[in-house]
This record gives C-alpha cells, sequence and structure tokens, in this order.
C-alpha cells in the first residue's frame, strides 16, 4: 500500500488528515535551556479529535490533480479525486494556509468528480517560425508562406488527440497534443498545392520530423464539479 495517497477523512467533518510517516513526526518544547521532544502523533490526535464520526480511508488518484497555480507555486490550491473504502467519488481540496505549515487537506464535494474542458488551443507559432527560419538553408520561403502553412495547421487545429496528449511539467492543466494521422495528411495534402516542388519537399520533411514536437497544439484546459450522474 503507497500510504502517500492515502487520507483519513472524516465524512461528517469534511475533514482529511494525510497518511504519511509525517504523522509520527515529533515535535519539540523548548523551556528556554534545553528541548524535549515530545512524542505526537497528528493521526492519532485527528482520530480522537473525531472519534465517534463517520470516517473513512480515501485512495487519492494522483494523476487527477488540477490546479490554476504551477506544481512549483508552494501556495498553490489544488483539487484531486478520491475513492472511498466503501467505493464512494470525492473530490478533496489540498491548500496550505502558511508557508511553513504543512499541506491541509479537506472533502469539499461527495458524488462529483472532476471534469476538464478545453479552454485553448494554440499552434505554436513563434517557435514554429523561428524553427522553420533556421532550417531552411537556401531555401527561398518567404514570409507568406510560412504563413500559408500555419494557416493550413490553424485549420486542424482542433483534430487532435486530446487522450495521448503530454502534460507540461509547469502547468497541471497544460498539455501538448499531435494531430491526427488524417489530419496531418490533409495539412500536407494542402502543402502540396500551396509550396513548389522543393518547398513541399522541405515542408514534408518539416511535417515528419516535428509532428510529436513543435507542431504539437498547445492544449489549455479548465476544470469543475461535475455530479456523478450527470
Ligand atoms: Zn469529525
Amino acid at each position: 500500500m503507497k500510504r502517500r495517497n492515502k487520507l483519513w477523512t472524516c465524512l461528517d467533518c469534511k475533514a482529511a488528515i494525510l497518511l504519511t510517516p509525517l504523522n509520527q513526526a515529533p515535535s519539540y518544547s523548548f523551556d528556554g535551556q534545553t528541548a524535549t521532544e515530545i512524542p505526537e502523533d497528528d493521526l492519532a490526535k485527528f482520530r480522537k479529535e473525531h472519534q465517534g464520526h463517520q470516517t473513512e480511508i480515501l485512495t487519492i488518484d494522483l494523476q487527477s490533480y488540477v490546479s490554476y497555480s504551477p506544481y512549483s507555486e508552494p501556495m498553490a490550491e489544488g483539487y484531486f479525486q478520491a475513492i472511498g473504502e466503501k467505493g464512494g467519488t470525492y473530490i478533496v481540496k489540498r491548500w496550505r494556509n502558511c508557508i511553513d505549515q504543512p499541506r491541509k487537506w479537506a472533502i469539499v464535494f461527495q458524488q462529483k468528480h472532476i471534469k476538464k474542458e478545453i479552454e485553448k488551443i494554440e499552434i505554436q507559432k513563434v517557435a514554429i517560425t523561428r524553427l522553420i527560419n533556421e532550417e531552411k538553408g537556401d531555401l527561398q520561403i518567404i514570409d507568406n508562406m510560412i504563413d500559408y502553412f500555419l494557416g493550413v495547421l490553424e485549420m486542424h487545429k482542433d483534430k487532435i488527440e486530446l487522450d495521448q496528449a503530454v502534460p507540461d511539467d509547469t502547468f497541471p492543466l497544460k498539455s501538448y497534443a499531435s494531430f491526427t494521422d488524417q489530419a496531418i495528411a490533409e495539412i500536407t495534402l494542402l502543402c502540396k498545392r500551396g509550396f513548389k516542388d522543393g518547398e513541399f519537399n522541405f515542408i514534408n520533411d518539416f511535417i515528419q520530423q516535428q509532428k510529436d514536437d513543435i507542431l504539437r497544439i498547445v492544449v489549455e484546459q479548465n476544470y469543475w464539479f461535475c455530479p456523478l450522474n450527470a
């Protein structure tokens, strides 16, 4: 059992505590001369506080994390989906009140799940233009033709493999999705019509080399909490 993924919760109070070895971390008292270790068990304290209440251990789905803050933000407020021992679905909030205090947890919804929706999809125009200009060598690809290429990409930007999008390292709701094979075929055909032979060969190679790299679409999502039966 991966303890880091488990929360001990009180369903009556909506309170939650993460089950980690830190639950058993000692705290110290200092009387001015000597520091004395006080054995403290946060979990025991939590259980005592919620004695007689309805408690349950939840398993957090770490992949479900959503937040509008970057991963690096220590004060970030975010949400996870979690499953109870009896099969209930929960949304738990994780936040921090103070930079030097541990993160707090609470149950915010029962029988709801996190649903993501696309907020914005964008071609990586600046990076594509820069890379074409770097790689074109002696080929005369005028700016108009780069614009044509970007226009063709723009036309197809909703034809992407969203399920296989690669998550961004910095922002939880940002990812990079490749065009579908069908979209790549259509983009290639439109380029064949628009570009002269030499230019087309270059653009065709560019598409093949970059389709899972710089040609990926930047997807930004937002989220909401959806009732299970909706
Ligand atoms: Zn309670």
